[in-house]
């Protein structure tokens, strides 16, 4: 400590003394050009797609084998140095953004598939294999993988499976959780670790359903083995139009409750289908109050009489216009609009943030119409796009993070979609994780008990608590300031990690 240096002096000097100290023992185990710590080089890592946020790291470490990533982890720990795995950084909750006095461990090296089994309808990849070249590689066996995040042209199935991905097709096929056979990794001791293995099921406690979801706080996964399924015979889409969001979001609730699984169910509001049309022209009606995209996959039969099926339930809800996909051409294009509804939102805005919370289907006209009250609450505009059939809701509130009074308020109508969403018996996270962006959140969503036993699952992997830290898992000082300020009628700024 030296006395005649500012706080903020002080910080810089122990900073840049750790970061000599982490990149000397680094280079020990990686070769010069898998070690990056000059400013210029750790910008790119230093937020995901919450970009509101930004953290540089201290050293970004890009291995390029399974005896470097545990190299790397074993150094960390004996220096007690945190570790944040990152794959493509598209994840939309902050989950992979840097600790300021932490290693970045980026995967993007391990990007090789290893086998295609279509005997066994599996393929064993490497992390940092991109989602859609998983699909990519298994179609010439007539075989895809099917959960499809809207981001799968750049995601990594090793962040797939740390945040437990889901996508439009989720609905029938399931999420990352049930499409994944065998996850082979990391602790943060060095141990190498599998979950899971090649048969439907292992013996012992199933945890491999723990490290899905788990955000990269128990394990690094370097290999993945996900099951594929078969390509369908036949899809097509029903585009259903609604002068009304409640008889559309009553429709959603009707087909599922009249035994209906659709291949994909999902919905989108004025706002929305507007910013969508006039960035990729899907052909979405723009007089609707809201669309229901309902997709049906299978035999050329099974398709017929499910769409027919759908669209009697659609018009008994009200529909007032339904238009099906003629060819495979129409229907990629219907869904163009739906896939672009991200990109399309940043073209009407400087920023955008998506929240990600769930409801119960029956509950969705009540949060469109209590998010249109949030809007004027707030003053900002939110477009709304949903995997409906799950009940998971993507709002996408428009802001410009230059300004501090608008992001600020944008977090507090954030936070309150999410918090409305638990008290209509929902939760906070959906496909997208906790991250830091929804930590104040899960006070809401859970008691200190149930939080401290999450505590008590990551000391179990990780002792040190150096994977990750500061994400996912509110603390109870976290949580007791975020109840007082809730009592107060205002909120936490949910970014405020260093505090916590
Ligand atoms: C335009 C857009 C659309 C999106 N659509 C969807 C969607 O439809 N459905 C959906 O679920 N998500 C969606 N997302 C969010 C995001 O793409 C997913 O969360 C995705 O799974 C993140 O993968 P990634 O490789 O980018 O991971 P990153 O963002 O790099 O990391 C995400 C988390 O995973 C951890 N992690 C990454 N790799 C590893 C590893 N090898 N071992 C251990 N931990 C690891 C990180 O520490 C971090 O906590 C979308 C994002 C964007 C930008």
């Amino acid at each position: 400590m030296i006395a005649s240096l500012s706080a903020e002096q002080q910080d810089l000097l122990e900073k840049s003394e750790r970061q000599t100290q982490v990149v000397q023992a680094l280079n020990a185990c990686l070769p010069a050009h898998a070690l990056l710590w000059h400013n210029e080089d750790t910008t790119p890592y230093e937020c995901d797609g919450l970009s509101a946020y930004r953290q540089r790291p201290l050293v970004v470490a890009l291995p390029e084998t399974e005896a470097q990533v545990q190299a790397v982890l074993r150094v960390c720990h004996v220096l007690g140095v945190p570790v944040v795995a990152r794959g493509a950084g598209t994840g939309l909750s902050g989950g992979a953004m840097p600790h300021r006095l932490g290693v970045t461990l980026s995967l993007a090296k391990f990007n090789k598939i290893i086998r295609i089994d279509a005997r066994s309808r599996s393929a064993q990849v490497q992390c940092g294999v991109r989602n859609l070249a998983i699909s990519e590689a298994a179609a010439p066996h007539g075989l895809y993988y099917a959960p499809d995040p809207s981001s799968q042209i750049a995601c990594t199935i090793g962040g797939n499976v740390a945040e437990n991905a889901g996508g439009v097709h989720c609905l029938k096929y399931g999420l990352t959780l049930h499409n994944i056979l065998k996850v082979r990794g990391f602790t943060m001791e060095g141990d190498a670790v599998e979950f899971g293995g090649e048969a439907l099921d292992t013996a012992g406690l199933d945890l491999l359903s723990i490290v899905i979801g788990s955000e990269g706080m128990l394990a690094v996964t370097t290999e993945v083995t996900v099951k594929l399924v078969p390509k369908p015979q036949l899809a097509r889409c029903i585009m259903a139009s609604f002068d009304d969001i409640r008889k559309a979001g009553d429709a959603v609730a009707g087909v599922i409750a009249a035994g209906i699984i659709p291949a994909g169910l999902e919905m989108m509001d004025k706002p929305m289908t507007a910013a969508v049309e006039d960035y990729v022209h899907a052909g979405y009606d723009l007089s609707a109050s809201a669309i229901l995209l309902c997709e049906s996959d299978g035999t050329p039969e099974e398709v017929e009489e499910e769409i027919g099926r759908m669209s009697a339930v659609l018009r008994q809800h009200g529909a007032s216009a339904i238009a099906v996909s003629k060819d495979e051409a129409e229907r990629l294009k219907f869904w163009s609009g739906r896939k672009n509804a991200f990109p399309a939102s940043g073209r009407i805005s400087p920023d955008y943030m998506c929240m990600d919370s769930t409801i119960p289907r029956k509950r969705l006209a009540d949060i469109l119409i209590a998010i249109s009250e949030m809007e004027k609450k707030y003053g900002l505009r939110c477009c709304n796009v949903f995997h409906a059939g799950d009940g998971n809701l993507h709002p996408l509130i428009l802001f410009d993070a230059n300004d501090p009074d608008q992001l600020h308020r944008c977090e507090l109508f954030g936070a309150d979609i999410l918090e409305t969403s638990v008290a209509m018996g929902g939760t906070v996270t959906g496909e997208h994780g906790v991250g830091i962006e929804k930590l104040n959140s899960m006070c809401v969503q859970f008691s200190a008990e149930e939080n401290e036993q999450m505590f008590g699952v990551k000391r179990a992997f990780d002792t040190k608590g150096l994977l990750n830290p500061g994400k996912v898992i509110p603390t109870p000082q976290r949580c007791a300031e975020y109840g007082k300020m809730l009592v107060r009628g205002g909120r936490l700024k949910f970014a405020e990690l260093e505090r916590f």
